[in-house]
């Protein structure tokens, strides 16, 4: 089999190489387990123990609480990711040096809604989407060294599974700079587009400013694209924003007001930059294109990429039609969701991963892994299409099924990636 330009519509480049280089989370489930970490240089920032991919859903005799990290860690601060990126789990000795052990202080105060509490009135330890993005970004910066193997090692993940093109959600202007590099040295290998992720707290006119700098200076490798920003949550924590309560009786949450919003979007387009959203729930993704359909009202011409659509109603794909819109999958989250999703989603469950009805609408859409939640793969995706059309997901009606998996842009060069029983022959740049 030969795929042209291999897509990765939706990865974190750095993450990917760092996960696979550092503190791996993902068979953590027992007690015993803690002696069994394999820890080196780059399981730290600072002398903060960094890890990724936990999930409780695999506990055995673990509480999922600071206390227990305390036990093995009692001075030194942890912060261990959970598998889908949304939540993180830290010792008590983290959560005092960000000011969240103290439910009085300003910051406990305006992340409340995120850091759930256990019978003792303080945090458990867990923290949730803003709460967890805002202890994230307030960790010690990697050294440039070790971000620099971090980026040769997610490149060389990237590669390995036979990607020629790869569309990078969490880029730095640090981590292009280093790609930069590596491009003039022949390094590089591969096609990258960067997006740059705008938080609450931020100068939103400097980072667009700052991302437009970038841009003037693309080169055949390195494309600087636009502005992402998170707007609900996950379905696994049940903060993505659906149309109907979850089962448990939560429902979503939203990191943004309708005026940021437009006011994202309208500053992103004014600029000639790509907006990308991150919306898992229906009901977040129908306010989206309802607010980008009120911006492009006014004359504004703009791209906007619509990130994971994990359930999309019909009159909102209907809606996406005035706008130029691409939405990006990742059929390999099905994979890992099935054990839940018709629970959590009761009636929905018939508009989620709703890669078939974008298609009969033409919407154009692109598959990717979000690496690292779910691993670099194209078959991975090939096998989550074709066994969710067995549980009811309606099955992909295209010819080619990898095509969704082809860089869909003019502006990049030839390639051929060929494989032999699914694994990587050779891969040739034209
Ligand atoms: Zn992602």
């Amino acid at each position: 089999m030969i795929v042209r330009k291999l897509y990765d519509s939706h990865v974190h480049l750095l993450m990917t190489g760092q996960t696979r280089l550092g503190l791996s989370l993902s068979s953590f489930c027992r007690p015993e387990d803690f002696k069994n970490l394999k820890l080196n240089s780059f399981s730290y920032r600072g002398d903060w123990l960094y890890g990724f991919g936990w999930d409780e859903n695999k506990f055995q005799n673990i509480n999922l609480h600071r206390t227990t990290l305390d036990q093995h860690y009692p001075d030194r601060p942890v912060f261990w990711v959970r598998a889908d990126g949304h939540s993180s789990w830290l010792n008590t000795e983290a959560l005092k040096r960000v000011g969240f052990m103290d439910a009085n202080s300003e910051i406990f105060k305006s992340y409340k809604d995120y850091i759930p509490l256990g019978n003792d009135g303080l945090t458990t330890g867990v923290l949730k989407e803003a709460a967890h993005m805002f202890v994230y970004t307030k960790l010690p910066a990697s050294e440039a060294a070790q971000t620099k193997d971090f980026l040769l090692e997610g490149l060389q993940v990237f590669r390995e599974a036979g990607f020629t093109h790869l569309r990078d959600m969490t880029s730095s202007f640090e981590q292009l700079a280093l790609a930069r590099e590596l491009e003039q040295s022949q390094q590089l290998q591969m096609h990258i587009e960067h997006n740059f992720v705008f938080e609450n707290e931020m100068d939103l006119s400097k980072l667009v400013r700052e991302v437009v700098k970038q841009k003037q200076m693309d080169t055949k490798f390195l494309k600087s694209r636009g502005i992402k920003f998170f707007y609900d949550g996950s379905l696994g924590s049940e903060t993505a924003l659906l149309s109907r309560p979850y089962p448990s009786g939560k429902s979503g949450i939203l990191g943004f007001s309708d005026q940021q919003v437009r006011e994202i979007i309208t500053e992103s387009w004014k600029a000639g930059l790509d907006v990308s959203v991150h919306i898992i729930g229906d009901e977040a993704a129908h306010r989206i294109v309802h607010l980008a359909r009120e911006v492009s009202a006014k004359g504004l011409l703009g791209r906007i990429h619509l990130e994971h659509v994990q359930v999309l109603r019909p009159e909102t794909i209907l809606m996406m039609k005035s706008l130029h819109v691409h939405c990006h999958l990742q059929p390999c989250h099905w994979l890992s969701d099935r054990a839940w999703l018709k629970e959590k989603l009761g009636t929905l469950y018939e508009y989620s991963f709703p890669w078939e009805a974008l298609r009969r609408a033409q919407i154009p859409f692109s598959f990717g892994s979000d690496s690292p939640i779910e691993p670099a793969s194209l078959f991975s995706n090939l096998q989550a299409l074709q066994l969710s059309s067995k549980s009811g997901i309606p099955s992909l009606k295209l010819q080619d099924l990898t095509s969704p998996h082809v860089y869909p842009h003019r502006d990049s060069f030839e390639t051929e990636t060929h494989f032999e029983n699914e694994s990587v022959k050779k891969i040739i740049f034209l």
